[in-house]
């Protein structure tokens, strides 16, 4: 399972205020407080794959969630779980999406591997989660369509739709998905431990408070934009994942049948509000409030269904992401967002480096010490210097697991150098806050096991989210490929 932008601090930071499925986490649960993603480019696409894989996505191949890629001479985008050779069911207009440029296996494939009769199923909002969890596997794979009002999967791992989610998506996303308001659940004892609530810093700098009603923002007595507000700016959307993820263990009889079955669940919200109004934000603990009592209900649901001590979760995040910078700076903390000033003297001081040298020439080095000169670059590396593993520093290494040469990301890579901006340096112009640097408030993710015969622990040891998918695999007694980055977390957690 994986919260989609959950950094480890926030669970620290609201831990007396869950009583639900983060509770029994935090209470029952064995966590690593000091887990990272240990790659440089820290997005949805390659943070899920990497849980799942087992490998750093310069081994995996989801290095970024889209990238470039030279064809014919010429850059084109290209979105990382995209195949336009297959269609979204029953969305023809939509482009193809399946796992075809992943590289590795993962879990769920080994669970297959071991037992043809075990199933695989993925589900989250967005597809760069549900695909990345499920790794090459075929299975049961879904995610929210554009508008967000039903789920889909593409003729990849289906060639129609099983009855059960077609009538899931008529009957049930009606119930789950019937909110036009978002109202608070935050106690008052604890509103102040968020920032206040108006604030200049959020999603238009006016729709800030609540209550957030999707008539002041959007035609509510259209039902397509309705979906898409509670889509991009509500809790809403996990509602329903966990709703599907509950029916397709009902359905597909998972974890009920003599086979070890995956299940992967990404929660995605957690993200979109952290975008929109900052993780620091009362959206946000209000979200996690409700992620917390929606969780519970989940994990009750996995004793009756599955039995006490037959399922085995671990539950992670595919990345972290920084305070709103302008908070940050108003707190005194030196932040700040590239500008599109920043941007331009960026690709002119390529282009001018590029403009100077021979056709013979490896242009990398000079491009390298033209971006160095510019005040919100902190480092480059060049893509040689970064094969030849002599690294610069620590952030070199990860860049390195980061790294294709044919799948370009970054705003450098495309002339063979990666730059590093400053830390709390946001990168995104138009977003209220990211992540995707290699800075650690991008990779401080909470890795934490519960169920089966784990007891209850703290460690402070470093481990990373490489070590998920072979862990997993260690606890359901599941064979793993000897060529894993990651390890089994196997001294904490034996029993
Ligand atoms: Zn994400």
């Amino acid at each position: 399972m994986a919260v989609d932008q959950l950094r480890a601090d926030l669970l620290k930071n609201y831990d007396p205020l869950f009583v639900g499925g983060f509770r029994r986490l935090l209470d029952e649960g064995y966590r690593f407080e000091n887990a990272t993603h240990d790659h440089a480019v820290t997005t949805t696409a390659p943070g899920h794959t990497t849980l799942a894989t087992g490998v750093h996505p310069t081994r995996h191949g989801v290095v970024g969630n889209s990238w470039s890629e030279l064809e014919e001479g010429r850059w084109r985008n290209v979105y990382s779980l995209q195949d336009l050779d297959t269609e979204i069911l029953g969305y023809p207009e939509l482009p193809g999406r399946a796992p075809t440029n992943i590289y590795r296996a993962g879990l769920p494939d080994w669970i297959v591997a071991n037992d043809p009769a075990s199933r695989v199923v993925s589900i989250s909002r967005k597809d760069r989660a549900a695909i990345g969890l499920a790794a090459k596997a075929a299975g049961d794979v879904y995610w929210l369509a554009d508008e967000g009002g039903e789920f889909v999967t593409s003729d990849y791992y289906h060639a129609e739709y099983p009855a059960w989610i077609t009538e899931f998506n008529a009957t049930t996303m009606p119930l789950v998905y019937s909110d036009s308001v978002w109202e608070s659940i935050i106690p008052t004892t604890a509103l102040s431990l968020t920032r206040p609530d108006r604030s200049r810093f959020e999603l238009d700098g006016e729709h800030t408070v609540f209550p957030h009603r999707a008539s002041e923002t959007v035609d509510a007595s259209d039902p397509r934009a309705l979906n898409h507000w509670r889509y991009e700016f509500t809790p809403f959307p996990d509602r329903a994942v966990f709703a599907l993820a509950t029916e397709a263990i009902r359905e597909l009889q998972l974890g009920q049948r003599g086979s070890v079955d995956y299940l992967g669940i990404s929660l995605s919200q957690t993200d979109l509000i952290g975008h929109n109004f900052g993780p620091r934000s009362r959206e946000q603990l209000d979200n996690l409030l409700r992620l917390d009592v929606e969780l519970g209900r989940f994990l009750s649901f996995l004793d009756e269904a599955v039995g006490p001590g037959r399922w085995v979760l671990g539950l992670s995040a595919d990345h972290g992401v920084l305070d709103i910078p302008e908070h940050l700076a108003e707190q005194g903390v030196d932040a700040s967002r590239l500008t599109r000033s920043d941007r331009r003297q960026l690709s002119r001081s390529i282009q001018d480096v590029l403009d100077n040298v021979d056709d013979e020439d490896e242009p990398a080095e000079a491009v390298k010490e033209a971006v160095l000169s510019l005040p919100f670059v902190a480092a480059a590396y060049t893509f040689d210097g970064v094969e030849q593993g002599q690294a610069i520093d620590s952030f070199q290494v990860l860049y390195g697991r980061s790294h294709s040469r044919t799948r370009i990301v970054g705003l450098a890579a495309r002339s063979g150098v990666y730059a590093r901006f400053g830390p709390n340096v946001l990168e995104s112009s138009f977003l209220r806050t990211s992540h995707g640097s290699p800075y650690y408030y991008d990779r401080h993710v909470p890795m934490i096991f519960l169920g089966g015969t784990i007891s209850a622990g703290v460690s402070s040891d470093r481990v990373a989210t490489v070590d998920m998918a072979p862990t997993l695999a260690w606890l359901t007694d599941t064979p793993a490929p000897d060529d894993l980055d990651g390890t089994i977390l196997e001294r904490s957690l034996r029993r």
